[in-house]
């Protein structure tokens, strides 16, 4: 088991490459126990959930016509991993089991 996410491995570079201009367009983002909800909004909206587990991505779906590997799935997995989304949730875990209810407030503040 990796400790990094090596989602780029399973997407095309062209994939990949158009994936930066959906990553302005990502209307929300919700990540819990490694299940990714993402909605990006073109013209239309997309809806992109992905499973990672053990640092796989185990299951992908997205609304778009290709549906798998798709650019809104590399948007949403590219955002994820440049603002270390998954190791904010892991610190805010270890944050519920170890701090009281004012002070987890206050991180949940910003
Ligand atoms: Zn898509």
């Amino acid at each position: 088991m990796s400790d990094k996410l090596n989602w780029r491995d399973e997407f095309s570079k062209e994939v990949i490459n158009q994936s930066r201009d959906y990553m302005d367009s990502i209307v929300d983002i919700f990540i819990s126990n490694g299940f990714i909800n993402a909605n990006i909004k073109k013209s239309v909206y997309f809806h992109v959930n992905i499973h990672v587990k053990d640092n796989k991505l185990e299951e992908m779906s997205c609304t778009c016509r290709k549906n798998d590997h798709c650019k809104h799935q590399a948007a949403v997995l590219r955002y994820v991993e440049e603002n270390n989304i998954f190791e904010k949730e892991k610190d805010f875990l270890n944050l519920t089991e170890t701090v009281d209810v004012n002070l987890l407030k206050e991180y949940l503040k910003f």
